[in-house]
């Protein structure tokens, strides 16, 4: 990795597996800048071996050569259960470039693929290429993807599908299931290297700490938290939040069967598989919670180093009592921004938790109202709302709005500034299932104008696209539940 950490304990050098007849599906400019690659005029790498490289059929460029792929080895909790090892099944780390390492999805089996082949169907890598992408333009930290390569390569998953790979780039790929697996194995040297690599490439606040590796700990805590929070606020359901899915610098990772809430259901589950609904969008952060408590675990033998069991014990239990603070926080003011408030005042709380319970119990379009909020006037007569006609309990939702002018009149609200900064924070557009599902058959039909037409509308989710206004309505009733199966 920027893992400098090598041996045969950590990782394995592992070639990609080629692909036949490789072509282009989808490729990322805004993610392209990130490693100053070289575009021509429709966008795509000057140098033709990038597709070869991508497709993980070559190894270097001409400007690239990158000797020492290798897949990593970790281990984590899936639903709950301890899992044991597991590692890069299908991802191979082809390098660094510009502090961002490149990654393939898809591209072979490697020695951690157990039962699998390896390999990534076009259908999830356009899913996981469209929404690292959508994430990053709403501002949720994410992984980034750089491209989709197609291939005519058959892959049996329902049904026989075609193989796809999916290139990533973050400044690290590091999991909470890397320290879970050191520390399972009780292999202390690589779980004080995993540590100090961290520390000094994406932590350095933390080197100067008396207790270097508890505030490592905080800091991804931290981070973890305020990323949930802001899933929260975009109506964003990750789907498989096992403890090996969670990065160690705060990013979402590993898209699988995720979605964005259409009708807001509180309780919404994405993932088909989730039958109990632990990943639920309302159990989100209590699940992370939970696998900070799985980090804690692996932080524990490095805070024994100084300290004994006990003692490290609380310190680490210490810290871990304050997520749900570090999460409120943030949720707080995130749900505060999306109503326009610029002050805080503890009624808030209740004023956002009675709008979302309103919300859910009306199965309201999250995103669309949250949009179409900033269009009260504080001189508007309730019944003039257009958007209470969504709500069934029509009372109840006027007292709500009459709360709502009440509390912004108190910090005096302007209308076409709160407009401004609420259009900034509530995005008009957002990965609708429905969506990716209609550029994925597209796709599959060699089609891939909706990819690229849908990638550009997301790159904006802010912005007023006019011409694109079919894409910011809910979806129509026939595919508000669009089945999106769980292999991939
Ligand atoms: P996921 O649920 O996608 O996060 O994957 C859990 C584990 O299974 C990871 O170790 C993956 O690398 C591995 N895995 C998932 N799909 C495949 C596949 N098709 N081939 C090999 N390994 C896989
Ligand atoms: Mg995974």
């Amino acid at each position: 990795m920027s893992f400098t950490l090598s041996g045969d304990d950590v990782c394995q050098l592992t070639y990609p597996s080629p692909i036949p007849d490789p072509y282009w599906v989808a490729f990322s400019p805004s993610a392209a800048k990130l490693i100053q690659l070289d575009l021509d005029a429709s966008g795509l790498p000057s140098d033709p071996a990038w597709l070869e490289l991508l497709a993980g059929n070559t190894l270097s460029t001409s400007k690239h050569n990158f000797a020492n792929p290798i897949a990593t080895v970790y281990s984590g909790h899936q639903f709950g259960v301890w899992a044991g090892q597991l590692g890069d099944g299908r991802a191979i780390l082809l390098g660094n470039i510009q502090g961002q390492e490149l990654q393939l999805k898809g591209a072979g089996k490697t020695i951690y693929s157990r039962m699998g082949d390896g390999r990534a169907v076009l259908r999830s890598s356009i899913r996981e290429y469209l929404c690292s992408e959508a994430m990053y333009a709403l501002g949720v930290p994410t992984t980034r993807a750089l491209s989709v390569v197609g291939s005519s390569l058959p892959v049996l998953r329902e049904s026989l599908e075609t193989a796809a790979v999916c290139a990533r780039l973050a400044p690290s790929f590091i999991r909470i299931g890397h320290f879970e697996h050191f520390a399972f194995t009780q292999n202390i040297v690589r779980l004080k290297e995993l540590a100090d690599l961290l520390i000094q490439d994406h932590y350095p606040e933390c080197e100067s700490d008396s207790e270097p590796y508890l505030e490592l700990f905080k800091q991804i805590c931290i981070r973890n938290a305020k990323l949930v929070a802001q899933w929260q606020a975009v109506g964003f359901c990750h789907g498989v939040l096992n403890s090996d899915n969670i990065s160690a610098l705060g990013l979402t990772m590993d898209y699988g069967p995720f979605g964005f809430l259409d009708q807001f259901e509180i309780d919404h589950i994405c993932n088909h598989s989730d039958h109990g609904g632990r990943y639920a969008y309302h159990r989100q952060p209590q699940i992370m919670h939970w696998n900070m408590a799985c980090l804690a675990s692996g932080f524990l033998p490095l805070l024994e180093l100084t300290h004994d069991e006990e003692e490290a014990q609380s310190r680490l239990r210490g810290v871990l009592e304050e997520f749900p603070v570090m999460y409120a926080q943030t949720w707080q003011s995130l749900f505060r921004q999306k109503l326009g408030l610029l002050t805080a005042d503890e009624a808030d709380i209740s004023l956002i938790e009675r709008l979302l319970q309103a919300i859910h119990d009306s199965k309201v379009d999250f995103t669309s109202f949250f949009r179409t909020l900033s269009q009260i006037k504080l001189d508007q007569p309730i019944h003039q709302i257009t958007l209470r006609d969504h709500f069934i309990d029509r009372e109840l939702i006027d007292q709500w709005f009459t709360d709502y002018a009440l509390r912004l009149q108190s910090e005096s609200s302007v209308d076409s500034a709160r407009m401004k900064s609420m259009n900034l924070v509530n995005p008009k557009y957002i990965l609708r299932n429905h969506l990716a599902q209609t550029a994925i058959e597209k796709a599959q039909q060699h089609d891939f104008s909706e990819v690229s037409r849908l990638m550009n509308i997301l790159s904006r989710p802010y912005d007023e696209q006019p011409e694109f206004e079919a894409y910011a309505v809910p979806p129509p009733e026939d595919l508000e539940r669009v089945e999106v199966s769980c292999s991939s």
